[in-house]
């Protein structure tokens, strides 16, 4: 029977059989160093040994109304007695998903009115994919499929996802889309732009696309698809101006515009949707997952425009994709609960303040010897450790900075999370200035300790 009260080593026990995702399975086979979380509060989330961590991942950047909301509990335990399961196939709908795509079109700008659920990021972004590729069938350009993404980003990771993600993901795995995907390049300054100001940086980026339009031809290419801010890739806010310049260029010839909010919308940047709000475009497609329900329940929305939905629903073709668990029941009741919270507590805007006050907090570290640059927006931050801050010259990968610093952290009560020389912070939205003023502290003690 499941039995959440485990002992650590119980848990450590069974975990032998357990898959992790993006680990060094090998490393783990000897390392019984793991973390078993097993109880989360607010912003906290409680190991097996009892100890108490500030959740500063937010789960995985998706716990964003914070742990253990009983608002959310009591929703999707409501709708499981009122309908457990039913799907979204053919004719069939249910409450929760209709209710859901309502809202969900209602918050997404204006011309985003049709909502594809599935359950997760990397299956949204095959989603748009797919319904663009019909998209350009249906209107009689069968040529137009290229894909357009960018070093540095993260998709997700089934085939066609993680072929749109960064080449380095893929090391040592397959691509089943050779050809399909042409990466521009990362639109980090920091690591990038050498000696170019900010208007040179975006220039530099601009006529990379426009290159890479010229090459491929615009006739061969069915999209763009971008995180307002790359959040795997390091944590990277493009130059001013980039999305909404990037997205011009695109609809000059025919690319759809489709946003990765997957981690930036509801309220991680203050906002519920970055790219309007923040970033001043309209995409042609969002997809968003993660905060949607702050991580209740597994859940993602590809929201297209009204151009598209009106071309795929045409007389004459069908709507050939589904997922068994497309809009289920529990789910879209978490997603409901979720949005009724950050409505009701105001949490976006909430987010525009204390946001701030956490961004400038981690910001403060840049005076540290090893600290190369603090970079994000609001409740989603990087910080790159360098060897050498005048060179910026990384540490080797047997350093292993981030690594380390992460532990030391952990040790003091936060959880963060490496990614090589970087540590990333995307904690829960409800954090107080006091437990953001705790993670700086911590977070110095650390990076101080491995010094
Ligand atoms: N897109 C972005 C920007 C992400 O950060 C992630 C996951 O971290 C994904 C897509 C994939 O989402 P999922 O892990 O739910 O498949």
């Amino acid at each position: 029977n499941f039995n959440p009260t485990l002992t650590t080593d119980e848990i450590l026990t069974k975990d032998a059989h357990l898959i992790q995702s993006f680990a060094n399975l090998d490393a783990l086979k000897q390392d019984s160093a793991r973390t078993a979380i097993v109880r989360g509060k607010g912003a906290y989330v409680y190991d097996s040994e009892g100890n108490e961590l500030i959740d500063g991942i937010g789960g995985l950047w998706c716990v964003n109304v914070g742990h253990g909301r009983q608002e959310i509990i009591d929703a999707v335990t409501a709708q499981l007695q009122q309908l457990d399961y039913y799907s979204t196939f053919y004719n069939f709908t249910h409450p929760a998903a209709a209710m859901l795509s309502e809202k969900i079109a209602s918050l997404a700008p204006g011309h985003l009115n049709s909502v594809y659920f599935s359950n997760s990021g990397s299956v949204a972004n095959d989603t748009a994919v797919r319904m663009l590729h019909h998209y350009n069938n249906r209107l009689g350009r069968p040529k137009k499929k290229k894909i357009l993404s960018r070093i540095g980003a993260y998709h997700g990771s089934t085939h066609l996802a993680m072929a749109m993600t960064t080449p380095l993901y893929s090391e040592g795995w397959d691509t089943a889309a050779e050809g399909l995907v042409h990466h521009l390049k990362c639109p980090n300054a920091y690591r990038e732009a050498g000696d170019m100001t900010e208007a040179e940086f975006l220039d530099f980026l601009l006529d990379d696309l426009r290159e890479a339009i010229e090459s491929l031809g615009a006739e061969n290419i069915a999209c763009f698809v971008a995180e307002p801010v790359m959040g795997a890739g390091g944590v990277i806010v493009p130059p001013e101006g980039y999305h909404k310049r990037m997205a011009d260029i695109c609809a000059q010839n025919e690319i759809k515009f489709v946003a990765d909010e997957v981690v930036t919308a509801f309220g991680r940047l203050g906002h519920m949707f970055a790219s309007e709000d923040v970033f001043g475009t309209q995409p042609d497609i969002i997809n968003t997952a993660k905060g949607l329900t702050s991580g209740y329940q597994p859940l993602a929305a590809t929201i297209v425009s009204d151009e598209i939905y009106d071309v795929i629903s045409r007389p004459g073709g069908m709507f050939l994709h589904g997922m068994t668990y497309s809009g289920h029941p529990a789910a879209a009741a978490a997603g409901l609960a979720n949005i009724g919270i950050m409505e009701s507590e105001g949490l976006p805007q909430q987010v525009q303040t204390t946001g701030k006050v956490f961004e400038n907090s981690l910001r403060a570290l840049e005076d540290m010897d090893i600290v190369g640059e603090v970079r994000g927006s609001h409740f989603m931050m990087g910080i790159e450790f360098v060897k050498d801050k005048e060179t910026k010259e990384v540490f080797s990968d047997e350093h292993q900075v981030g690594l380390r610093i992460a532990q030391a952290a952990q040790k003091r009560g936060l959880i963060a999370r490496p990614l090589g020389n970087i540590a990333i912070l995307s904690p829960t939205l409800i954090l107080t200035e006091e437990e953001i003023a705790r993670i700086g502290v911590i977070l110095r003690e650390s990076i101080a300790e491995v010094t």
